[in-house]
Formats: C-alpha cells, sequence, structure tokens
C-alpha cells in the first residue's frame, strides 16, 4: 500500500483515501488524465484528502504513470 503521509500542507497524517479509484473524466465533466487509459473509458486516479486542512490530491495509476512519456497529451515540464 502506498503512503501518502504526511500531508504536504499542514504535515499531519489524518488522510483518508478513496476505497476504489475514480473516473479522472467522462461525460461533461474534463478529463483529467487525457490520452492516458483505454480508449473507450477513461483513466482513473486515487484521490486522497486530509482531514485536518481539507488538501485534496490525486494520484495516476502506475500504468497511466507509465503512459506519459510517450503520449502526445503531455509533455514534461
Ligand atoms: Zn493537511
Amino acid at each position: 500500500m502506498e503512503s501518502y503521509a504526511p500531508c504536504p500542507n499542514c504535515r499531519g497524517g489524518n488522510l483518508y483515501s478513496t476505497q476504489k479509484d475514480v473516473s479522472a473524466g467522462g461525460g461533461y465533466a474534463p478529463n483529467y488524465l487525457p490520452g492516458l487509459g483505454g480508449m473507450f473509458a477513461a483513466e482513473k486516479f486515487r484521490v486522497v484528502v486530509c482531514a485536518d486542512c481539507g488538501l485534496t490530491r490525486f494520484f495516476a495509476r502506475s500504468s497511466a504513470m507509465e503512459e506519459l512519456a510517450s503520449s502526445s497529451k503531455w509533455k514534461q515540464v
């Protein structure tokens, strides 16, 4: 299991993660991970919220991270 603590904003450890990965786009919502994952389904990510300060973070799956370098939708910064 990944370690998300401590919170990068408040340094707290009172963190919660979605039980299942959440769709990164689709329908009328913007696609936050374009070009990654399958052609017909939006990629998913894990959402982690700090219960002390409210900072909300999104973590891409390892399969999506592997696609970043070769995807035309992404550029390294
Ligand atoms: Zn926090």
